[in-house]
């Protein structure tokens, strides 16, 4: 056996072949969008038939659409354009949503990892007058759990602030009906479901709200500086042109979860009572770290990421975990498994008999 299973698509995708040949097509264009010539402009089109077709997607005008380097930056463009407003992030969003909004108010998530929502509405209730501005992403990167848009935005409107979700896991996962419609701002990016590293989008019908955290030219309406990544925007419109396969595809990765989870009845799996993404499972495995199962499977041949954050090589406990109730020990001891478009039930396999051996081996030890 030697080629490795990859099941780390949360943290990012093999590209489509589709997308990897459009790439590569668009390296050929050498002109740059904001000239005028008839280079310039062939460059101008490939953006702007990614932009009509993210467009098309979320059912919203084009100027509704901006283009970025990635959900980080689309995250730190938007918290960024609020600072000056009282803001309320969710206990699990990404680092790119709470490193850029130290000064948030946080709301909680129940044991299941979802958005508590009589707690949201006690601190909003609780908080000065004056706007609102609040971040919950549609779906966590660790657990996979889906929050409760409908009910938030609803929640939002009462208090007239302004709503933010942070969609890059949910985006190709699930189907995202009209949610640029029910939020005020949609942030994301395609390289976790194989549509290209490179870009990311905010989607929002109110994009004069939104301040550039860039300075420079006036690409993007004005709001995010920079010469636009053409390959990548290339990339991005052969993807959304596969997206409904791509949302199809989910179903297969559904049965692979549940298959996996059901083959593994000592691990402990965060958010299982609630709607969750279709490829993601947060397993927890008793006793053992977060680090020592991500080298072990490793060294399996196996690619999957610890639910933990992992800077400079060290894994900490899981601050997701932990906002979910998790003791400090167990939520060290949680590995994420992420699937995606050319995951097979082979990878699946090999993942499900390293698990079991780890376990027995673990359990042998401490038995002796
Ligand atoms: N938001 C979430 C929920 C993520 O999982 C990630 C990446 O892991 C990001 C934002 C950041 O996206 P990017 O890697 O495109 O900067």
């Amino acid at each position: 056996m030697t080629e490795r299973a990859y099941l780390d698509y949360n943290a990012t995708a093999p590209l489509y072949p589709s997308v990897r040949a459009a790439v590569v097509r668009a390296w050929d264009s050498i002109g740059n969008p904001s000239s005028v010539h008839k280079d310039g402009t062939q460059a101008r089109k490939i953006v702007e038939k990614a932009r009509e077709k993210l467009a098309f997607l979320f059912g919203v005008p084009t100027k509704a659409v901006l283009f970025t380097s990635g959900g980080t930056e689309a995250n730190n463009t938007v918290l960024s354009s609020f600072h000056d407003t009282t803001t309320f992030i969710s206990a699990i969003e990404h680092d790119s949503v709470t490193r850029a909004a130290t000064q948030a108010l946080v709301l909680p998530v129940n044991h299941q990892g979802v958005v508590d929502l009589s707690k949201a509405e006690a601190i909003l209730a609780a908080a000065s007058a004056g706007r609102k501005f609040v971040s919950v992403m549609l779906a966590n990167n660790e657990t996979g759990v889906i929050q409760p848009l409908k009910e938030l935005a609803l929640l939002c409107q009462g208090f007239n602030a302004i709503l933010h979700t942070d969609a890059t896991q949910g985006f190709g996962r699930i189907p995202l009906g009209d949610i640029a419609h029910q939020v005020d701002i949609v942030t994301l990016c395609a390289h976790k479901v194989g549509g290209g590293l490179g870009v990311g989008a905010i989607v929002t019908l109110k994009s004069e709200g939104i301040q550039p955290l860039l300075h420079g030219g006036m690409q993007e309406n004005r709001r995010r500086a920079g010469t636009e990544n053409v390959p990548a925007l290339a990339g991005l419109a052969a993807f959304l042109d596969e997206y409904s396969t791509v949302l199809k595809n989910s179903a297969h990765l559904q049965e692979y979860r549940d298959y996996l989870e059901a083959s593994l009845p000592e691990a402990i799996i965060y958010g299982a009572n609630v709607q969750r993404l279709p490829n993601t499972s947060c397993l927890g495995m008793p006793n053992v770290s977060a680090q020592t199962q991500v080298s072990f499977f490793d060294l399996e041949g196996i690619s999957v990421s610890a639910g933990a954050a992992c800077a400079s090589g060290k894994v900490t406990a899981s601050r997701v975990l932990e906002a979910m109730g998790v003791a400090p020990d167990a939520a060290g001891q949680a590995v994420r498994v992420s699937t995606g478009w050319n995951t097979t039930r082979d990878d699946v396999d090999r993942f499900i008999a390293a698990w079991r051996t780890l376990y027995a081996r673990t359990t042998q030890r401490r038995a002796a």
